[in-house]
Formats: structure tokens, C-alpha cells, sequence
């Protein structure tokens, strides 16, 4: 059975009647750019992040820029993130001219360690930028404490997590700025490029609505330098179709990752591969954008290859799509060198060589969720030699 990573028209073709109308609404207003349909959309969105404001924007990118233009970080400045997530977090940082300090992660929740943040401060240090991987929020109370300590700013990257909780608190405004991506494969997904940021401070909000459109107001008149970060009324139009869904597939993602813990819990063979499954961190919700497992080395382990590298090959000769959210740490990567040489930060760089995350797309079925558990347990008996003849490795990788 072929079952993917992600299939977004099972979710999409269902709402065609909703996103047909959305986009008949948006063709016969002539309005195609900000207007009514993103005040709507903005609005809607602030509550569920249960923030003073939304704004939308072109991308989860661009919100991360646009947030750091409108705390005025640039040239000479620094600002701590961690070195284990996707590249926006950092490059956006690079490209407001300041220099990106990254942290290191905590194995357990793959979230920015909260102990790897103060050692890292300076007198330039003006923000810190704590990720929310894969749905589930970082540990923002002792990240809020430094920052507040320090006076910097705090910018989550809640690209991954729209709508999860912290402390009983939506992730997004507990900070300066929230940032939100509606990529096709977050839990709230566009039919194209579409992001948000969300904060309670009227005065950053208002910056940022200035920033979105190249700083005018009024029009023709620049205070000061923005760009071109305007969210599409269509896009806006849509996700609003969408939003009132959004808690029924982040309930069916949560099922999935019950379902697979379930089934994946007292794998057998650890001394020779042992699969961590992801947990849930206490006082929070994990919105399961990401089913992400670590497949580490036991000492038994014979093939040449990682046990990562070799679960991802197994997956897609069996049908399975997976993919590696990340394989390189951002201190690595080579676009970051002119930083010189980086300190080495061991849980990112484990992470990076061990994550692998499985289909946990909310219309993914119990079928192809049993799939999906077979093929894995197919895959530690035959790497641990646990099934007689037949059930052998996949290739010529052995070593
Ligand atoms: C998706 C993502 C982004 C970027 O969002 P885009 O909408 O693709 O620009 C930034 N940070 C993280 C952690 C992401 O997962």
C-alpha cells in the first residue's frame, strides 16, 4: 500500500464548495489585494491566537522579517535562536543584516533549551526567537524570564503551532511578536504562499502594518523602509473557509500520534535500533504538525548506513513517504560560515542525524496509519534479525 507524507486534496476537495465560493466572493469584489476579506480573516485568526492582532502577511518567512524590522534589529545586532529547526528562523535574521546565535535543543521536546539561551547573551543581544517544532510549544516560561531579565525581545516562531497552548495560553502572544506560516503543510494550509503575525503591543502591530506596505502612510509617503509583505484577499478568503475546521484536523493529527504511540510503544530489538517516540511535555498542547520519531544506533546495529538514513529507505521502497525535518543544523550550514568558526551544540547535531517523521496528515486512514506500523516493525526485525530467512534488508546497504 503507497500511503504519502501529505496529501492536501483529501483535505481541500471536501471544502470545494466553501473554496469555490470563497474564491467566486473574492473574483467579484475586484478586490485582490489587503481589503475587506484579510479584515476578516485577521480577525478571526487573532482570536484563536488570542491576541490583540493579526496581521496577515505573504509568508511565515516574511512575518519572521517583518517582525524583526519592526523591533528595528539590524546591522550589529544579535539575535539567539536555535540551530535545530528550519532555515527561515535564522536566515531571516541574516537578512535584516544581524547575526543569528544559535542555541541548542532539547532532545526530549526538540525545542530551544531554555539552559542554552543565557551563556549566549551579549550587549548586543536584542532578541530571541524560540521555535515551536513540530506543533509543540517550546519552554517559554523560563525563555520569557531571560528575556524579560535581559531586556530583549522575544519572537516565536509559531509556524508550526498556530492554535497550540502553553500554559493553558495560545503560543504566538505570549511573547513580542507571534509568527505564523500557512504553507500547504501546516495544520492550517493555504492554497499558496500566506503568513501571519499576531502581538498584543499596539505599537509593534501598528510597525508592522507599515512595514507590509513598503512603510507608506499615507500612501506615497515613507516613514520608513518596508516591502511588498501583503497577504493575497484570495488567500485570506480561503483560509478563512478553512479556519473554522482547523480544531477538527488538529484533533484527527492528535489521533494519529496517539494511534502510532500506541502501536509503536515496546518496539523489540533496541540493542540494535531503538525508535524514541515523540512525547507530550507537560501544562501544553502538541497540535501534531509533525509526527517525528529518533532512530539511534544501538550497539548492535550492522548496517552500513544510519539507522535514520536506512528507515527512510526501507519507507520508500515499501510505498511509505517520511522525510528528514532537518538533516543539517543551521550552525553547519555553509551560507552561515562567514559567521566563523561555529561551537559545536551535540543535541542539534544528534537530532539532525536521528529525526525522521512519518504521514500524520488528519484524513490519513487507520489503514494506511497499520501500513505505515508494519512497515516500521518490518524494518527493526529485519535490521535486528528478528524474522527467520525470508525478511532481509531491503538492498545491498548491508554492511
Ligand atoms: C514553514 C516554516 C517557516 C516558513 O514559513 P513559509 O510560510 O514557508 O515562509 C518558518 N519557520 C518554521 C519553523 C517553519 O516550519
Amino acid at each position: 500500500m503507497n500511503v504519502p507524507l501529505l496529501d492536501v486534496r483529501r483535505q481541500n476537495l471536501p471544502l470545494e464548495a466553501e473554496l469555490d465560493e470563497a474564491f467566486r466572493r473574492v473574483l467579484h469584489s475586484g478586490r485582490f489585494i489587503l481589503g475587506p476579506e484579510v479584515d476578516r480573516f485577521e480577525s478571526a485568526a487573532a482570536e484563536i491566537a488570542g491576541a490583540k492582532h493579526a496581521i496577515g502577511v505573504s509568508s511565515g518567512t516574511d512575518a519572521i522579517l517583518v517582525a524583526l524590522m519592526a523591533l528595528g534589529i539590524g546591522r550589529g545586532d544579535e539575535v539567539i535562536c536555535p540551530a535545530f529547526t528550519f532555515f527561515a528562523t535564522a536566515g531571516c535574521v541574516t537578512r535584516v543584516g544581524a547575526r543569528p546565535v544559535f542555541a541548542d535543543s532539547e532532545a526530549e521536546s526538540f525545542n530551544l533549551d531554555p539552559d542554552s539561551i543565557e551563556p549566549l547573551i551579549t550587549q548586543r543581544t536584542k532578541a530571541i526567537i524560540p521555535v515551536h517544532l513540530y506543533g509543540q510549544p517550546a519552554e517559554m516560561d523560563p525563555i520569557l524570564e531571560i528575556a524579560r531579565r535581559h531586556g530583549i525581545a522575544v519572537i516565536e516562531d509559531t509556524a508550526q503551532a498556530f492554535s497550540a497552548a502553553y500554559g493553558g495560553q495560545p503560543v504566538g502572544a505570549l511573547g513580542d511578536f507571534g509568527t505564523v506560516s500557512f504553507y500547504p503543510s501546516k495544520n492550517l494550509g493555504a492554497l499558496g504562499e500566506a503568513g501571519l503575525l499576531v502581538t498584543n503591543r499596539d505599537d509593534l502591530a501598528r510597525t508592522a502594518r507599515l512595514l507590509r506596505d513598503h512603510g507608506a502612510s499615507p500612501k506615497y509617503f515613507h516613514s520608513m523602509v518596508g516591502g511588498n509583505f501583503r497577504i493575497d484577499a484570495l488567500q485570506a478568503a480561503l483560509l478563512a473557509a478553512k479556519l473554522p475546521h482547523l480544531a477538527e484536523y488538529t484533533a484527527a493529527r492528535q489521533n494519529n500520534m496517539r494511534e502510532y504511540n500506541r502501536a509503536l510503544a515496546g518496539l523489540p530489538g533496541r540493542d540494535t535500533v531503538e525508535l524514541i517516540l515523540p512525547a507530550v511535555l507537560p501544562d501544553r498542547t502538541h497540535i501534531a504538525n509533525q509526527y517525528t520519531l529518533r532512530a539511534r544506533r544501538g550497539k548492535r546495529w550492522n548496517w552500513s548506513e544510519s539507522p535514520r538514513d536506512a528507515l527512510g529507505r526501507w519507507l520508500r521502497e515499501h510505498g511509505i513517504g517520511s522525510e528528514v525535518y532537518y538533516p543539517v543544523p543551521l550552525h553547519a550550514q555553509k551560507c552561515f560560515e562567514m559567521y566563523g568558526p561555529q561551537p559545536s551544540l551535540p543535541v542539534a547535531e544528534t537530532l539532525a542525524n536521528e529525526v525522521i517523521s512519518l504521514p500524520i496528515f488528519p484524513e490519513l486512514s487507520a489503514e494506511e496509519r497499520r501500513a505505515v506500523v508494519d512497515a516500521i516493525f518490518e524494518f527493526v526485525f529485519s535490521a535486528a534479525g528478528l524474522t527467520p530467512g525470508d525478511r532481509m534488508a531491503p538492498s545491498t546497504e548491508r554492511a
